[in-house]
């Protein structure tokens, strides 16, 4: 039961992907009787005092932790970030049409799910540069009509990330900016007074799978299309407190768990230091390399999803081995881009980080 923490490997999954060590063992000791209640959280009506309590210290501690404002509501929903490619413009479109930045699969794939009850207009795309690069926003091409302008912050797969929000007033737009941050929340901070709707899946860097976060604008609930079914009406969900259907329980209690831990770190903004020093070690190290190479222009990088590849690609399956071999799990780059893939989310610490390169270093040795 009590495995010591040095023994766990370092686990760089895109998602499902490392949840902190602490956070488990807290929902271990809980697992059969959530603080003298006899039940596991599992067991538990969500309509109960001991649910509803799990469930409002979750939001206030996310509240407090990404500074939310007030005008903003939290909603914890099911059906992941790909369900939400359809449930934003359910919501927000008005059958009319949406303008979308494409900056890799996951915006890619948004613009084709919303296209399904919208007009898409693509306002500016990298794919000619193959999603190595982020568009400036001053060179968009907004439409007038637009409901709402669609970005994807931190494209998990290429590994390109929004380092400032676009800031669409001062570009004469005067839709809500949507962001799918699914990969990149409580990494950093957000700037809200450039969001109108930001939703995330909770697998990559809150919690277990199951559970999606979704932080809207007051003034952007309550325009659902007709067809939209009521339990991904935000309107509805917002007004029943995320409890319209059944929410997912586990998840959200094993998330409220890591808004927890998040705050013991001392919030976003140590994280985000973290964050910092946890990606510069890494891509330094690739740079200055004759070996390893990151194709993402310098200023466009992720700090959480570091694609890279062997510039010799036939010892890419010896590369895993000996990674494996070294408690450095789940390296391999996601099958559209190839290579390898380092997720260094919340949960990675520097250790984990500075084994990774240590063990680049060593590979690198031995093979030349
Ligand atoms: C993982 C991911 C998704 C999809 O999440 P699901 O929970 O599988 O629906 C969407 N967007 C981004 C940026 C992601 O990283």
């Amino acid at each position: 039961m009590t495995t010591p923490a040095s023994t766990r490997p370092y686990n760089f999954s895109a998602g499902p992907a490392a949840i902190p060590e602490e956070v488990l063992r807290l929902a271990a000791a809980d697992m059969l009787d959530w603080h003298g209640s006899g039940m596991s959280v599992m067991e538990m009506s969500h309509r109960g005092k001991e649910f509803i309590s799990i469930y409002e210290r979750a939001e206030a501690d996310l509240r407090e932790l990404l500074a939310v404002p007030p005008h903003f509501r939290i909603l914890f929903m099911q059906g992941g970030g790909l369900a939400e490619n359809a449930i934003v413009p359910l919501n927000l479109s008005g059958g009319t049409s949406a303008d979308f930045v494409v900056t890799g699969s996951w915006s890619q794939k948004s613009l084709k799910e919303a296209r399904k009850y919208c007009t898409v207009h693509v306002a500016a795309s990298t794919e000619a540069d193959g999603y190595t690069t982020l568009p400036d926003p001053a060179g968009w091409q907004l439409a007038d009509n637009a409901a709402y302008v669609h970005i994807c912050t931190n494209e998990t797969i290429h590994g390109v990330e929004f380092q400032i929000l676009p800031d669409l007033k001062a570009l004469g737009s005067k839709a809500p900016l949507v962001i799918d941050f699914s990969s990149h929340v409580a990494s950093r901070a957000v700037d809200w007074s450039r969001v109108g709707l930001a939703f995330g899946g909770a697998q990559k860097n809150l919690g277990p799978a199951g559970v999606t976060l979704v932080v809207v604008r007051e003034d952007l609930l309550g325009h659902a299309l007709p067809a939209c079914p009521s339990a991904f009406d935000y309107k509805t969900v917002a007004d029943s407190h995320s409890m319209y259907n059944t929410p997912p329980t586990w998840a959200i209690y094993v998330a409220g768990l890591t808004f927890q831990w998040l705050k013991k770190q001392g919030g976003i903004a140590a994280m985000e230091q973290r964050n910092i020093a946890k990606a510069q070690l890494l891509y330094d190290f690739i740079d200055r390399s004759q070996f390893y190479a990151n194709r993402v222009a310098p200023s466009c990088r992720s700090r959480m999803n570091v694609p890279f590849f062997l510039r010799d690609e036939s010892r890419n399956e010896a590369f895993l081995a000996g990674a494996k071999d070294r408690g450095l799990l789940q390296l391999k780059g996601h099958k559209s881009v190839g290579g390898m893939r380092a997720s260094i989310y919340n949960a990675m610490p520097i250790a984990g980080v500075q084994a990774l390169v240590n063990y680049m270093q060593e590979f690198e040795r031995t093979q030349s």
